[in-house]
């Protein structure tokens, strides 16, 4: 049982941007709630912390350029930072319940030109919980940009540049998911197109609930 002190879950919700991944993080906690058991849900970036604080405001908010490198490390320090907090949750029988995880770290910079077999072995040494489902919510950028950035799509070139890297971010996560990685994880593929109710009939479904 999800949430039960013998079987506890660690699940993840990935996909771009608008792919709906608060909305079904928010979903399944509401109905894990409604049968009694309790999920901690994380999302990242944490913009609360430190880390999250540079990301949005040094790097989105495009105060400086940073190196892939330093993406990649600033990404991964700021889910580092909750390891311990992590295992205790599953530890003591809770689901953890995350909106992106190192899988989105992996996808993102290696599209931004990080190699993807170095990544890999990065986040392996930081021997981070490997969650049990992950749940990938595919979106095309199109669908991405009309939910969540409409001013945005007003600039084509702008456009044009994301659905670019964003197609690229699509394909690492097909990479991710055909090379089984992390070991240990099941992945879920949903087609984004489809309503919130039927995604979250399908997590409800996947998850034995
Ligand atoms: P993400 O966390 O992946 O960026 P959100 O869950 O914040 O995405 O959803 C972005 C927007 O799209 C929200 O306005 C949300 O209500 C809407 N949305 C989410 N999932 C769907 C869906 N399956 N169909 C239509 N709209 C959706």
């Amino acid at each position: 049982m999800v949430g039960g002190g013998t079987d506890p879950r660690h699940i993840v919700f990935e996909g771009i941007d608008g792919s709906g991944k608060m909305t079904q993080s928010k979903l399944l906690s509401e109905a894990l709630g409604r049968a009694g058991a309790h999920a901690s849900v994380y999302s990242y970036p944490d913009y609360k912390s430190e880390y999250g604080r540079i990301i949005l405001e040094d790097f989105l908010y495009g105060k400086r350029k940073f190196l892939v490198e330093e993406l990649l490390m600033l990404y991964l320090a700021d889910i580092s930072k909750d390891k311990q907090r992590v295992l205790g949750d599953l530890a003591g029988g809770n689901t953890v319940i995350m909106d992106r995880y190192f899988l989105s770290t992996v996808a993102y910079q290696t599209s931004g030109g990080f190699d993807y077999d170095s990544a890999r072995e990065v986040v392996g040494q930081l021997e981070l919980p490997v969650p049990n489902v992950i749940f990938y919510i595919d979106v095309q950028p199109e669908l991405s940009f009309e939910r969540k950035n409409k001013q945005k799509s007003n600039n084509p070139d702008k456009f044009e540049k994301d659905k670019l890297y964003l197609n690229k971010v699509r394909g690492i996560y097909e990479r991710m998911m055909s090379d089984k990685y992390p070991e240990g994880s099941r992945w879920v593929k949903i087609d984004g197109r489809k309503g919130i109710d039927e995604i979250h009939q399908i997590v409800v479904k996947e998850l034995g609930l």
